[in-house]
């Protein structure tokens, strides 16, 4: 099927593409299209109008400061994995966008957009929340922040209003001081160009990372595609703060994170599955962020 007929428009600043916004009746953002364009071809969404973001450098950028990264939304999947300033800093992010489907998508898809379609299984929505991310949106009152946790409201359904574009993301830096933390992102997925059955994000802090046995001090794991919004579990993370890892700590976040997660079947797993996949999938990306955060003195 084609999409059903729209008009096309190419702001070259966020301004102009919040005026469209303003303007126009029925009109729907445009970033890298690799999700919208399925939807749009099979006439699932049918705007009159698209406003096209690819024309407004400006949002487009990875900026570092001494307490956040900040990261423009149509920043592409493919400059996320490849960011090498990423890899030292956030490790989380580079991990997660690398294991978004195939180069094509990851080539033109982007942050923005991602965040934008909510879905659950999204890699970013977990891997921001386990990272403490917040967004920034844009209309032409002004700006506002929004802590990551607060903005996915309900399954495909954020705090995103109308006039609004999401203009960046940005992660503080002071929780996770890379000489003493370590992140994880892992997902269990059936083939590449598919969204994964349950992916699990983790960020975790340690004491002195030189220590026989390094204490986490701070500790966050979320999951996705395991409820209708990305989960964080916090009930799992005190499990596991003021300790060394042990065995029985993550035998018992498993348990707490399976407890937790309420995802809906799927063809290939049904929700019992995803349950024990949740837990089993957090236990890994947890020990690989220990192993990354008691590693990191090394660097
Ligand atoms: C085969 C395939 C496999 C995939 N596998 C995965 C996967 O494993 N993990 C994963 O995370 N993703 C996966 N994706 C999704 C991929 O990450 C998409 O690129 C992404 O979700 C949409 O990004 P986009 O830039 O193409 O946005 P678009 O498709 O252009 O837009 C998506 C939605 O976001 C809105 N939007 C776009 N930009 C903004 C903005 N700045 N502000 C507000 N709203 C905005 C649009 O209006 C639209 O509703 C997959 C996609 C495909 C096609």
């Amino acid at each position: 099927m084609k999409p059903a007929p729209f008009t096309h428009h190419r702001p070259e600043t966020i301004e102009e593409a919040l005026e469209l916004l303003e303007e126009l009746e029925d009109a729907e953002l445009m970033a890298g299209n690799q999700s919208l364009g399925i939807v749009m071809a099979n006439r699932l969404a049918t705007p009159d109008h698209l406003v096209d973001l690819n024309g407004i450098d400006d949002l487009a950028y990875i900026e570092e400061s001494e307490d956040e990264v900040r990261i423009g939304a149509m920043t592409t999947h493919r400059t996320l994995e490849r960011s090498e300033r990423l890899a030292e800093r956030l490790p989380m992010l580079p991990d997660a966008a690398g294991q978004i489907a195939g180069p094509a998508v990851r080539n033109q898809g982007t942050v923005g957009g991602s965040l934008g379609e909510a879905d659950p299984a999204g890699n970013y929505p977990a891997a921001l929340l386990a990272l403490d991310g917040s967004i920034t949106l844009h209309s032409l009152e002004g700006t506002r922040s929004i802590p990551v946790s607060e903005f996915f409201i309900a399954y495909m359904f954020t705090d995103l209003r109308e006039e609004e574009l999401i203009e960046s993301v940005s992660v503080p830096t002071e929780p996770f001081p890379p000489e003493r933390t370590g992140m994880a992102f892992v997902e269990l997925k059936r083939a590449a160009q598919t969204f994964p059955t349950v992916s699990a994000a983790t960020s975790v802090r340690v004491d002195d990372p030189t220590a026989d046995e390094p204490v986490i001090e701070d500790a966050r794991i979320a999951l996705a595609n395991a409820a209708d919004i990305p989960l964080r579990v916090e009930d799992a993370e005190s499990v596991l703060e003021g300790a060394p890892l042990s065995e029985d700590g993550l035998a018992e976040v498993a348990e707490i994170v399976s407890g937790s997660v309420t995802p809906e079947g799927e063809m290939h797993a049904d929700r019992e599955y995803k349950e024990e996949v949740a837990g089993e999938y957090a236990k890994r990306s947890i020990k690989q962020a220990y192993d990354d955060a008691v590693a990191a003195s090394d660097s």
